[in-house]
């Protein structure tokens, strides 16, 4: 049985949002990520909601649960889903496929920029899920990563820099992960 998910932060709710309803794909019901789901009543909630799947239930996003997080995060608003991976190592972006750029407009860029940065310092990482593509944000850069194939994982690497190591961030299957760490 599955923990009930940490309830929304003082003031939060999902009212007039349902872009998790789009972004994310739904293994129980084969909807595929950025499709709107056919039971979603867009912008105002779920028409199963008291029989949704597990996926669902258990799901809610870094904006809802983080009263930290700034209210123009608000997803309805920037376009963009924030969770975290990898018990919060990664935090990640999930940009909207039909708004693709919403990430690189002010203040978003910047504040990702900020994020990135934080992150880095214990080797963390931020990743946008650009639609279907992934960027990895670092401190001094963006890289485009792709698609990312299943089997694959993001790992945080670092490359030779004048200062001594940077962050950098790679794609690897779990056979050049291990080979890497031998
Ligand atoms: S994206 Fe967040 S705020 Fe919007 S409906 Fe989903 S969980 Fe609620
Ligand atoms: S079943 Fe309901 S909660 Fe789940 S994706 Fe569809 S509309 Fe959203």
């Amino acid at each position: 049985m599955s923990a009930d998910p940490p309830p929304p932060a003082p003031g939060r709710s999902c009212e007039g949002c349902t872009l998790c309803c789009k972004i994310f794909g739904i293994p129980e019901l084969e909807k595929p990520r950025h499709a709107w789901c056919a039971h979603c009543e867009i912008g105002r909630g779920c028409r199963i909601y008291e029989t949704r799947p597990a996926s669902c239930r258990e799901f809610v996003c870094g904006w809802l649960i983080d009263g930290t997080v700034p209210e123009h995060w608000r997803p309805a608003k920037s376009r963009m889903v924030l969770t975290t991976e990898d018990g919060g190592r990664r935090l990640v972006i999930n940009v909207d496929g039909g708004r693709l750029d919403a990430w690189k407009k002010p203040p978003y860029y910047a504040e990702i920029k900020r994020m990135a940065a934080a992150m880095a310092r214990s080797r963390g990482q931020v990743i946008v899920w650009q639609g279907r593509n992934a960027i990895a944000v670092l401190p001094d850069r963006d890289k485009p990563l792709g698609p990312v194939a299943p089997g694959q994982i993001i790992v945080t690497t670092e490359r030779a820099g004048p200062g001594g190591g940077d962050i950098d961030v790679e794609v690897m299957t779990a056979e050049e992960l291990a080979a890497a760490r031998r």
